[in-house]
């Protein structure tokens, strides 16, 4: 993998979906995946029809997607798109059916089954014999910039979290950015989902793999949060702001195509998992302890975050995470204790600035939650 990697060409603004019909149309026969909702109420799949419709190309709406996509539904999924005979994907939504869209165009051209060449867990090998079906993307939510990383984030039943997958042919071959489809996110998804946005800039920003490149993208896209923070907190946004803030997840994705995650993410599965707190929610309830951590180490990382957050101290920073992000869950200690044995054992942890064990993870869940 070269430096930095990022193959996605992204189209940015106003419109940018009916005035780009040569980006979107990627092959003869369309298969669009979509959230149950997100697609029809945020404009999107509206603005894809017409353009899909003008230019006589044919497409099947796969509106099934739900929120934190099973590995299961995934290869039902395509197994549809396979029958329909579809030679492309269109995403739209949030990054639930983002991720979708990945793991469908693994599992469309190469069929899984359970005595054959290709098992359904195959998937996070990460190399397959044949290329994903190519897809573009138009993410409804600002948050997870899925649109811009070769990740899918897929629910696993069996081992009761969620794990990631990612090849070079993952990444979306465009992505769409226009605010009028996050505009009408309720209010309290779109704090959730920018949070999740500022966690990956951060974790990004501190994790061991940072480089420059890294570093000044994160910087700047916690400027950009920095000059919102008014908004998220009183949910009125314009549709530029909402560009903006699409415009800082995209770059948030950028920085963790390159760096990955860290313990905020793998600790905020099991929140996710067993009490099914939304991803950017989640990361949100863990974020301060976890800086509290990187402030033993790296000092002036943390005071770089602050400083492009327009913020002054990790007080101020925990106590707006706090305001934006109610308390939906109680939590036991016997089930932080539980949690840690699977959190332990993701591969992000070797990206923490500092030391992380058991212990150390356990505290940072305890001080976070109970
Ligand atoms: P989401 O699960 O995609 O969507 C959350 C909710 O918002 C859903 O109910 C959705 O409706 C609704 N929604 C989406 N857009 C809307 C709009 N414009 N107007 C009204 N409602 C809308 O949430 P997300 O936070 O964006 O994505 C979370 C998933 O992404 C998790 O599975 C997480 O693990 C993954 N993730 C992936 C990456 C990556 O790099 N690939 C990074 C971080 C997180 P519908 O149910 O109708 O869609
Ligand atoms: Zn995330």
């Amino acid at each position: 993998m070269p430096a930095f990697h990022m193959p996605t060409k992204i189209i940015k603004g106003e419109d940018c979906v009916l005035s780009n019909p040569q980006c979107l149309i990627l092959g003869k026969k369309a298969f669009i995946v979509t959230g149950k909702t997100s697609g029809a109420r945020s404009g999107a799949l509206y603005d894809v029809i017409k353009v899909l419709e003008e230019q006589k190309i044919p497409y099947h709406v796969y509106d099934k997607i739900e929120n934190n996509p099973e590995i299961t539904d995934m290869a039902r999924g395509a197994d549809i798109c396979r029958n329909y005979g579809a030679d492309f994907i269109i995403a739209i939504g949030g990054g639930s059916p983002l991720d979708a869209a990945k793991a469908i165009a693994v599992y469309t051209v190469n069929e899984p089954t359970e005595d054959g060449e290709f098992k359904l867990y195959d998937i996070f090998g990460g190399s397959y014999k044949s290329k994903p079906l190519p897809m573009c993307a138009i993410p409804t939510t600002a948050g997870t910039g899925s649109e811009v990383t070769p990740y899918s984030i897929l629910t696993l039943h069996k081992e009761q979290t969620k794990r990631s997958f990612s090849c070079v042919d993952t990444f979306f071959k465009y992505a769409f950015l226009d605010g009028k489809y996050t505009q009408g996110l309720p209010k309290q998804v779109a704090r959730n989902t920018a949070v999740d946005a500022m966690c990956h800039l951060i974790e990004g920003y501190t994790n061991k793999k940072a480089t420059d490149m890294t570093d000044y993208i994160a910087i700047e896209g916690l400027r950009i949060f920095g000059k919102h923070l008014a908004a998220l907190e009183s949910g009125e946004f314009t549709r530029d702001i909402c560009t903006e803030l699409l415009w800082a997840s995209s770059l948030g994705g950028m920085v963790i195509s390159q760096t990955g995650t860290t313990i905020v993410h793998s600790m905020g599965y099991q929140l996710t998992y067993f009490k099914d707190i939304p991803h950017g929610m989640a990361n949100g309830y863990l974020i301060g302890e976890y800086l509290k951590g990187v402030n033993t180490v790296a000092p002036d990382k943390v005071q770089n975050v602050l400083t492009a957050l327009n913020m002054t101290s990790l007080d101020e920073f925990n106590e707006y995470i706090k305001n934006i992000l109610p308390r939906v869950a109680d939590f036991t200690k016997s089930e932080l204790e539980e949690w840690v044995e699977t959190s332990i054992k993701a591969k992000n942890v070797a990206s923490c600035p500092f030391f992380v064990d058991k212990s150390s993870e356990l505290e940072i869940y305890i001080r976070s939650l109970l």
